[in-house]
């Protein structure tokens, strides 16, 4: 790995003329051959973006996806889609219902791969939607075991994996933002990641949202991927302590910008955030990204923040003589 390696952890914003079709095709009023080559354009504008900014490891944007738990559900035999459902604040989803036996009867993520991979050189990440998050945001009518069903959906995107590593992807990201609904059962997140990550060649990060770190942090070594993936930026980086406490023993992606927030970092702040990492980690294992998926910034914001972090750490890069 280059040092101080530059990522994004996998969503951006669609663009108006998206979010307007979208509407539309919800309705029946577009086709979905027409909303597909919508997604395309997005995706590519979005991967031109993300050259000329001067990311290292490129992600396809999700341009396709509504809600990540649901884009999955949707696309797996013995799961519906209920209506609309509350979520945090006021995000509402359509809630995954297992049904049935899940079966994986085609490849979800392998194709917009691919889409993304043919139109840059850079390398584009595999992403794919942890286990245990699948099972946590579902509705289960089938299994009556959440363990059962985080090692069915495990098993399934173990397979999606593959595919993906058949396709090309260097790097697969597993998302686990619900890593943290329950901690006594991590152990289950440990073992439900190792089903999908074993045996890939491929670069495994993990991603998870900030939650209660503090019992978390006790399985980051045991999380069976190369790379965390971390939201440090939104807690005022709280985490350096422990870590300096109790080494981290993989690499790590160090979130270097708030997605939650409109304001646009100044370029000190960020290279002071970069700077610390650089005081705990080896510059070879860390790399620097947002701190969670851009989706619900503006297409400007996400940008501004993008421009701001790449900078950033070139300018740490070359204080530091890593350029
Ligand atoms: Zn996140």
């Amino acid at each position: 790995m280059t040092a101080l390696e530059t990522t994004t952890v996998g969503s951006f914003p669609k663009p108006d003329y998206l979010l307007r079709a979208r509407a539309r095709a919800s309705k029946g009023a577009l086709k979905a051959a027409a909303l597909r080559e919508l997604e395309e354009r997005a995706t590519t504008e979005w991967l031109r973006f993300q050259e000329e900014v001067g990311l290292d490891v490129l992600v396809d944007g999700e341009q396709y996806r509504g809600d990540m738990a649901t884009y999955f559900a949707e696309n797996l035999d013995g799961m519906e889609v209920s209506g609309l459902v509350r979520s945090y604040g006021n995000r509402y989803y359509k809630k995954p219902v297992i049904v049935g036996e899940l079966r994986r009867t085609r490849p979800i993520s392998v194709e917009w791969f691919r889409f993304a991979q043919e139109r840059t050189e850079k390398p584009v990440k595999g992403m794919i939607t942890g286990p245990y998050t699948l099972m946590d945001w579902s509705f289960d009518e089938h299994y009556g075991s959440r363990e059962e069903a985080a090692l069915a959906f495990a098993g399934l995107l173990h397979k999606e994996a593959r595919d993906l590593e058949a396709a090309g992807a260097q790097v697969i990201q597993v998302d686990e933002p619900a890593l943290s609904a329950r901690s006594d059962e991590l152990p289950l997140v440990v073992k439900a990641v190792g089903l999908v990550t074993q045996g890939l060649d491929a670069k495994t990060v993990l991603h998870t949202c900030y939650g209660n770190y503090e019992d978390i942090y006790p399985y980051f070594n045991r999380l069976p991927v190369d790379q965390l993936d971390l939201e440090m930026s939104n807690s005022s980086l709280d985490l350096l302590d422990r870590f300096r406490r109790d080494p981290l023993k993989k690499e790590i992606a160090f979130g270097v910008v708030d997605v939650h927030s409109h304001v646009i970092e100044p370029r000190a702040q960020v290279m002071d955030r970069i700077e610390k990492a650089l005081s705990l980690f080896d510059p070879q294992k860390l790399v620097i990204d947002p701190d969670c998926g851009l989706k619900t910034r503006t297409v400007d914001e996400a940008k501004a923040k993008l421009e701001v972090m790449v900078q950033a750490a070139r300018a740490v890069k070359s204080e530091h003589g890593l350029a």
